[in-house]
């Protein structure tokens, strides 16, 4: 094991913790990112974004080239390995395990996503093909066609009524009890849901009592799953990591930034929170020099 002492090490290479980095790195922080291979899977497989200014119609996996060229251009250090524990040292520094090597840092920067948990089998491998977890963001792919709308929690019936706006069709499955407003266009499913149907490419559902519903598009809402409890006493909401407007979590010298801090799970935001939190944690470094 060896020993490595940063200023920064960020933990996620998607659009947060890229924004975190090229900020930090303006400030002249030694830093370190942290993540999977390709660095963001939900942006890989947006199939188009209209909503990230600048690039009208760009492909995730385009902005995230994007993206990579510019840290690389910056000469931002990324190592493909995740972290799997946080200690806070005594002297408020921290030890970060990844797979057999041990990372010191004075600052970490958390940009880890949402991790999904699963609904339906199949689900990852039609995500982007169909399948989404943000109705109103992807509501122009589906105008004037029919989307299927499954949802945890009465959030989603929200993005419901803005779909029933645009849509032929739209078909509302919720998985929980206290049904609130429902546009009077909506088709309400009253059976749980089974099975994707599709070719590669979503055509349908298939519900547990035999029927199936035709569709383009369909959305799992609600299904994420609370942050990794990374480091032992951050404050969680709803499944999110708590922040204030500086991204300054309830850990001093800790931050976060982008999905894992709650919704809207959007790149727009990813970046403005990863580049607060970049410039916050070196202000942090630089006044315990
Ligand atoms: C199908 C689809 C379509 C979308 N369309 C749009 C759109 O049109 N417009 C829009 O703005 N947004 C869209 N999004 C959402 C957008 O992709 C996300 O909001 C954005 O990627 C969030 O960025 P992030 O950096 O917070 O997290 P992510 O991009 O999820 O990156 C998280 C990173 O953290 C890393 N990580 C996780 N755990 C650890 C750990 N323990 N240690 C180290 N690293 C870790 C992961 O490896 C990954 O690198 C879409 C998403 C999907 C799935």
């Amino acid at each position: 094991m060896s020993a490595i002492i940063k200023d920064i090490v960020i933990l996620g290479c998607g659009p947060a913790g890229l924004s975190a980095a090229i900020n930090a790195k303006i400030r002249n922080r030694d830093l370190l990112v942290l993540g999977t291979e390709n660095c963001s899977p939900p942006l890989h497989k947006a199939q188009r974004i209209d909503n990230y200014l600048g690039f009208h119609g760009v492909k995730g996996g385009e902005l995230l080239d994007h993206f990579l060229e510019h840290s690389q251009a910056m000469a931002v250090k990324i190592h493909h390995s995740k972290v799997e524990l946080v200690h806070i040292n005594e002297d408020g520094t921290f030890n970060l395990l990844t797979g057999g090597e041990i990372l010191s840092s004075k600052a970490i920067i958390l940009a880890t996503g949402i991790p999904y948990k699963a609904t339906l089998p199949q689900e990852d491998s039609y995500l982007g093909k169909g399948l989404g977890y943000c109705a109103t963001c992807d509501g122009p792919l589906y105008r004037d066609r029919v989307v299927i709308i499954i949802s945890h929690n009465q959030e989603g019936e929200a993005e419901a009524n803005y779909m029933a706006q645009i849509c032929r069709q739209v078909y509302y499955l919720p998985l929980y009890r206290g049904l609130g407003q429902l546009d009077g266009r909506i088709k309400l499913v009253k059976d749980a849901p089974a099975r994707i149907i599709g070719n590669g490419q979503v055509q349908g559902l298939e519900l547990k009592g035999g029927e199936s519903i035709e569709a383009e598009g369909l959305f799992v809402l609600g299904g994420e799953t609370a942050p990794d409890r990374l480091i032992p006493g951050l404050e969680i909401v709803e499944n999110h990591i708590q922040v204030d407007r500086q991204q300054r979590t309830s850990i001093p010298g800790v931050y976060a930034a982008g999905d894992c801090t709650g919704k809207p799970y959007q790149v727009a935001k990813a970046i403005g929170e990863g580049q607060v939190a970049g410039l916050n944690a070196s202000n942090y470094v630089a006044a315990r020099a």
